[in-house]
């Protein structure tokens, strides 16, 4: 669910906070959704995905 934190109710509370949509920070909310915790992701920005969202869908591991 996509919302903005003006719209949270005050006193909601998250197992796991995540800063940011990017690879890093959405694989780190679906691991912790899998082990069953809830999860905010806080987005500064108006797009998810972060930097991974420009890239050319490969993964690139250099050395
Ligand atoms: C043009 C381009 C093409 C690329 N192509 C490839 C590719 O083909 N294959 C590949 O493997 N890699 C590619 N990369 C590299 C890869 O995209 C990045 O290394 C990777 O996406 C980084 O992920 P990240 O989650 O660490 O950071 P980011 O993707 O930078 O995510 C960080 C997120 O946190 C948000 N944020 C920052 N500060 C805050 C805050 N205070 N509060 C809330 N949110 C915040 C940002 O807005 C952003 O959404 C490419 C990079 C670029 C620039």
């Amino acid at each position: 669910m996509f919302t903005t934190l003006a719209a949270l109710p005050e006193q909601t509370s998250y197992d796991v906070i995540v800063a940011g949509s990017g690879a890093a920070g959405l694989a780190a909310a679906v691991f912790a959704a899998i082990e069953g915790r809830s999860v905010l992701v806080i987005e500064r920005t108006d797009h998810v995905g972060g930097t991974s969202a420009l890239s050319a869908a490969t993964t690139w591991v250099p050395n």
